[in-house]
C-alpha cells in the first residue's frame, strides 16, 4: 500500500512527494540510518500506537548507539508520532521513523553532516498478513553481538537481514531462520522465533538477537495466561521435539511457522500458537484492559475539567 500524504520531516508537515534526499547523504552511502517500526490499530478510543513509549526509546537508544545527535526529547518525538496519525486521518496503520545524516560529510564519523528526523506511516488493514510460513536455515550467520551493538535499529544491520531473506527466497522458502555466532537458533531476517514443546513456550536468550518489543509482549502475555516460559538457548538439533512455532514481530504480529526446511521440521498452527496470537490481537485492538496502558490514543488527551471550573 502506497505511503500516507503527510510525512513530518524536521518539524513540520511535507507532502510525501516532496520529502526527498540528496544524494550526498552520509547514511546513503554507509547505512548510518536509525529507525523504528511501530503499529497503530483502530481502537475505541480511536487510532491508538501500539507500545510508543518503548519504541520511541528505543529509538533513542539507537540514535546514542551510533552519535547521532537527536535535537527532539523522548516527549517532542512521542507527540510528532501522534501528530502525523491525527494529520492523516487513518486509522489503521504501520509507522516508520527514521533519523539519518545528510550532506556535508563524508567521513565514516560525521560531525558535519547535517541531521534529519523524519515520520511517516503506511494505512496498513489488521487483517491482511501472512497466514503461516515455511523457513530455511540459511549459509548466513546472524551478525555477532561482538560486531556491532545489537540492540541497536541501524540500517546497516539490515544487509544481514536482506541478505538471509533473500538466500531464503531464492530456495523457495518466505523466511530465514539465522544461526547465532555459537550454532544456535537466533531469529529470523526480521522477526524473533517462539517454539512450544508440551504446553511450554520456548524462546532463545537476548544476548545474541535483536529481543523485539512484540518478543517482550508475548512474554507478558504468556505470563497472565499461566502459561510457562523457557527464555534458553536453542540448538538445531532440538528443532524436531517442538509441537509449534512461531515468529513475533512488529510487521508480522504472529505468525504460525509450518516448516522449517521442508520435511526436516514440521509443526502443527496449534492450540498454544493460536491462543496468544488470538490474544495479541485483542490486545492491540483495545480488548483486554489490563494491558491497555500499551496503547497511546492519538487524538489529543482531554483536558481534565476540575469541578470548580466552569465548562
Ligand atoms: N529481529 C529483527 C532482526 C527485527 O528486524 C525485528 C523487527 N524490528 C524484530 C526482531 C522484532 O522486533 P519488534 O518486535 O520490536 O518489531
Amino acid at each position: 500500500m502506497d505511503v500516507a500524504d503527510q510525512i513530518w520531516f524536521d518539524g513540520s508537515f511535507v507532502d510525501q512527494r516532496q520529502a526527498t534526499v540528496p544524494l550526498l547523504s552520509h547514511s546513503l552511502h554507509y547505512g548510518s540510518t536509525i529507525f523504528e517500526g511501530m503499529r497503530f490499530y483502530d481502537t475505541v478510543n480511536g487510532p491508538a500506537v501500539f507500545r510508543l513509549k518503548e519504541h520511541i526509546e528505543r529509538f533513542i537508544h539507537s540514535a546514542n548507539s551510533i552519535q547521532f545527535p537527536l535535537i527532539y526529547t523522548e516527549e517532542q518525538l512521542f507527540e510528532a508520532v501522534l501528530a502525523t496519525i491525527r494529520q492523516n486521518k487513518i486509522p489503521n496503520g504501520y509507522i516508520r521513523v527514521v533519523g539519518y545524516f545528510g550532506a556535508g560529510d563524508m567521513e565514516l564519523h560525521p560531525t558535519k553532516a547535517t541531521r534529519h528526523v523524519a515520520i511517516m506511516l503506511w494505512p496498513w488493514d489488521p487483517r491482511f498478513g501472512t497466514q503461516s510460513i515455511s523457513l530455511t536455515i540459511p549459509s548466513l550467520w546472524r551478525t555477532p553481538p561482538q560486531c556491532t551493538v545489537i540492540s541497536a535499529k541501524i540500517a546497516g544491520h539490515y544487509a544481514n537481514s536482506i541478505l538471509a531473506r533473500q538466500e531464503a527466497r531464492r530456495k523457495g522458502f518466505y523466511e530465514s531462520l539465522l544461526l547465532d555466532y555459537e550454532g544456535n537458533i537466533a531469529e529470523a531476517s526480521g522477526a524473533n522465533f517462539f517454539a512450544i514443546k508440551k504446553g511450554v513456550l520456548y524462546t532463545p536468550p537476548e544476548a545474541n538477537i535483536f529481543a523485539g518489543i512484540t518478543r517482550d509482549s508475548i512474554l507478558q502475555i504468556a505470563k497472565h495466561l499461566h502459561i510457562s516460559t523457557r527464555i534458553t538457548t536453542i540448538n538445531p538439533s532440538h528443532l524436531s521435539q517442538f509441537d509449534e512455532a512461531f515468529l513475533s514481530g512488529t510487521a508480522v504480529e504472529v505468525v504460525p511457522i509450518i516448516n522449517i526446511d521442508q520435511a526436516r521440521f514440521q509443526y502443527s498452527y496449534g492450540p498454544l500458537t493460536r491462543k496468544l496470537k488470538d490474544f495479541y490481537t485483542e490486545v492491540t485492538h483495545g480488548k483486554h484492559p489490563e494491558f491497555s496502558h500499551w496503547l497511546q490514543p492519538a487524538a489529543p488527551t482531554p483536558e481534565v475539567v476540575h469541578p470548580h471550573q466552569k465548562i
